[in-house]
């Protein structure tokens, strides 16, 4: 048994991949190696160097050397640019090894790891145009001065990152602080890194300058803890648990930085009465459904007005019954969680919910032929759920979807913004007053009217507040949190 509750032995033949620093494979310092297991079978598969904080000292000093000689840092921004796009261009021709890459490592369905993948390369692609498309401006001042602001580096920048959407992560992480001459460390999640390591040696063989991406696979605690109090850090963008979030603010404020914390949520979806049913069921249940509910924006409450609860519930309760688990090959609604440890997880808050006599509305299934040594959970949906209890409140992080009845607009929105979280909402509603009414009231990063889906919006600021942390990725404004502002006020009369 690992760490993450799993089992089983590697292929003789499994190579670990090393770490990945100034463009080369190195061994970890300590010689040490972590097994990687497919959850959807739960056989280890591949392994990978466990990283630690010797190697963090490397990375940190390749990353440095990248910066301060300026092989990646003084490049035109054009041309950092153009190498961005050109990583975009490699992952498109890569696709499809890096989709069956991705699905294995992490237990999702071959048709979400795709879309996986083609969400990284459109990071890439965005931040490829953005680069040179950023910039400061002047101000009026007083009589003889020119002013102008300038957007700068950090200089190098800490990512670290889970396992729900590793590719993903590695281009929303990375491209923004790439365009902005940053250069970088990312420590992956220990549980599915293989393919950042592969994007890393794309981003090498398209042209990168050595030290501008470097990856240090291993575990949070060793590799993870040293890379967010290391002194030659800069800046430190996380994604991950609430209680990491801490410890990441925590070693920022020593090191007097800042940070990006995107930390999950427990985000509603409301749903009025006047509901276009049909156009929003999909989304109502594909929002848990999504990467097996393994999303930091999980549509996980699902908030319905009391005036058509039976006709809202008839229809999700419908469509849940037929959801079924597999394997990534078998490309069903959804995969395996990505460790026991999950699962575990997740079965506890159902096995809770049944002990405290919440409703159980209805439950998909896994798949007559997926493995039963698989990290597999059939999907649940809980109604009415009490507004004060568990599962109403903290994030499972699986395919288990709480409903919540409501009476009138108040209520929904008090009931929307009552958890310690605040990162994205819907609204569904064909009262185009209402919907925006209602998006503006409710406290978050993201709100969606007749839709809902964070993953595809490359081009869309997001981030959270409160339980869900702080700044912004995405979009233009993460270019904001890749940089700091200097003002040069210059006298010249
Ligand atoms: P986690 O511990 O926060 O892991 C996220 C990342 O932080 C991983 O790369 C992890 O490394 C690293 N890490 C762990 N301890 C660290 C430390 N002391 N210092 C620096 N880095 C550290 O999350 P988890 O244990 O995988 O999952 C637990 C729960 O967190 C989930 O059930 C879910 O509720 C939430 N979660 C949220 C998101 C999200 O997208 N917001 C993503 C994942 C999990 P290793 O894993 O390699 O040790
Ligand atoms: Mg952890």
């Amino acid at each position: 048994m690992t760490d993450n509750g799993n089992s089983g032995a590697v292929p003789a033949a499994a190579r670990a991949k090393g770490i990945f620093i100034d463009n080369q494979w190195r061994p970890a310092n300590s010689g040490k190696v972590i097994d990687v297991y497919a959850p959807g079978d739960g056989v280890a598969f591949a392994q990978i160097a466990a990283g630690d904080a010797a190697d963090i000292d490397l990375a940190v000093a390749a990353a440095r050397r990248a910066f301060e000689t300026g092989v990646w840092s003084r490049l035109a921004a054009f041309e950092r640019g153009r190498l961005l796009s050109k990583l975009g261009l490699a992952v498109l021709d890569h696709a499809e090894e890096l989709a069956h890459l991705e699905a294995r490592d992490t237990g999702k369905p071959i048709t979400q790891a795709r879309a996986d993948i083609l969400a990284c390369a459109r990071y890439f692609e965005f931040y490829g145009g953005a680069a040179d498309k950023f910039h400061g401006e002047t101000i009026p001042f007083m009589k003889g001065y020119m002013v102008a602001t300038e957007h700068e580096p950090h200089g190098v920048t800490g990512h670290i990152i889970p396992w729900n959407y590793p590719a993903q992560m590695f281009g929303r992480s990375l491209a923004p602080a790439l365009a902005t001459g940053n250069a970088t460390v990312m420590k992956p999640a220990e549980d599915a890194c293989l393919t950042t390591l592969r994007l890393a040696e794309l981003a090498a063989e398209v042209g990168f300058p050595e030290g501008a991406i470097n990856v240090v696979p291993g575990l949070g605690v060793e590799a993870g803890a040293a890379l967010i109090s290391h002194p030659g850090v800069g800046f430190v963008s996380f994604t991950g648990s609430p209680e990491v979030g801490v410890l990441v603010q925590t070693e920022a404020a020593r090191n007097h930085i800042s940070c990006t914390l995107e930390l999950g949520g427990k985000s509603p979806q409301i749903v009025f009465a006047d509901v276009d049913l049909d156009a929003a069921l999909p989304s109502l249940v594909n929002a848990i459904v999504q990467n097996a509910g393994q999303t930091c924006s999980a549509g996980s409450r699902l908030l319905v007005e009391r005036a058509a609860y039976d006709r809202v519930i008839e229809a999700v309760v419908d469509r849940f019954s037929t959801l079924q688990a597999g394997t990534p090959e078998m490309d069903l609604d959804l995969g395996a969680l990505i460790n026991l440890r999950q699962k575990k997880r997740v079965e506890t808050f159902i096995a809770q919910a049944q002990e405290a006599g919440i409703p159980l509305l209805a439950q998909g299934s896994i798949a007559d032929g997926a493995p039963t040594s698989g990290y597999y959970v059939a999907p649940r949906l809980f109604g009415p759920v009490p507004r004060a209890s568990t599962l109403a409140r903290e994030e499972v992080f699986g395919p288990v979807l709480s409903v919540i009845p409501f009476d009138e607009e108040a209520d929904a929105v008090a009931l929307a913004n009552g958890t310690d979280f605040g990162l994205i909402a819907g609204v569904w509603t064909q009262d185009s007053k209402r919907g925006a009414r209602v998006a503006r009231q409710i406290h978050g990063g993201q709100v969606f009217v007749n839709a809902y889906g964070a993953g595809g919006g490359i081009e869309l600021p997001f981030g959270g507040i409160r339980k869900s942390g702080h700044g912004r990725e995405k979009g233009m404004a993460a270019l904001h949190d890749f940089t700091t502002l200097k003002t040069i006020i210059i006298k010249h009369d």
